[in-house]
């Protein structure tokens, strides 16, 4: 089971390491900085580099597709692996340019769930854009939405997380009901992401820690995907980075 140093700190960029296996699914560490694609956010790319200088580049990273609990580091296509193998310490380091849009992003789309109160029906977080799928047929106004995006970034909310067992869940039915999503059960903790006095939900990603890190992140487009389905698509301000 690999140990997710990103649940606990985001800003985390780099970490030792020591390889536990090997297959076509990619590289498994003992413990790792690299998010794996899941909750709509893509995986994080990156480079392991062996104690001998040995390098691979990384270029997506999943849930391992047959052991449970493991992350799986794909290398890029064609990558020579020769200078790795199980047992060997490395240190592993992500693409900290791609993880960045992917936290502000991550944390945009909490802030379009504040402002926009539908349920969720689909999210995808990528360095160059998000999207997020609200089940609602009301429709939605591009200019208001970015302007209650950039209110709330303006008004630097600390973003926190926060480990909740269900028996406190229990004991709190008012939290549940405050929540935007539902959190899933039996898993004995749920993990929850708070931007104070915004937003709070069950949420394993990647965030910046205030929202003042969101920047300038703009409504692009706003899409009647069906007679239920309204999609907001969020872009960056700037040009994108490198
Ligand atoms: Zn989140």
């Amino acid at each position: 089971m690999t140990e997710e140093l990103f649940r606990e700190d985001a800003a985390l960029l780099e970490c030792t390491a020591t390889i536990v296996a090997m297959d076509e699914a990619g590289i498994v560490l003992d413990r790792t900085v690299f998010y794996p694609l899941g909750g709509g956010q893509a995986g994080d790319a990156g480079e392991l580099r062996t104690e001998a200088g040995a390098l691979v580049v990384i270029a997506d990273t999943r849930k391992h597709p047959v052991r449970p609990g493991d992350i799986a580091h794909v290398p890029q296509p064609g990558a020579y692996l020769g200078a790795f193998a199980v047992g060997m310490r490395v240190t592993a380091r992500i693409d900290a340019p791609r993880r960045q849009a992917h936290m502000r992003f991550h944390t945009a789309t909490h802030l379009l769930c504040a402002l926009v109160p539908h349920p969720v029906d689909g999210c995808s977080i990528t360095a160059g854009y998000a999207r997020l799928d609200f089940h609602m047929s009301e429709p939605l106004d591009k200019e208001a939405l970015t302007q209650g995006i950039a209110r709330l970034v303006a008004e630097a909310h600390p973003v926190r997380h926060n480990w909740i067992s269900e028996a406190e869940l229990d004991a709190n039915p008012g939290l549940v009901r405050s929540m935007s999503v539902q959190p899933p059960r039996g898993l004995g903790r749920v993990r929850v992401l708070e931007i104070e006095g915004v937003d709070l939900q069950p949420c394993g990603g990647t965030h910046v820690a205030n929202t003042s890190e969101v920047g300038a992140v703009i409504v692009t487009k706003i899409e009647k995907k069906s007679a239920m389905t309204r999609r907001v698509v969020l872009g960056f301000a700037e040009p994108a980075a490198g």
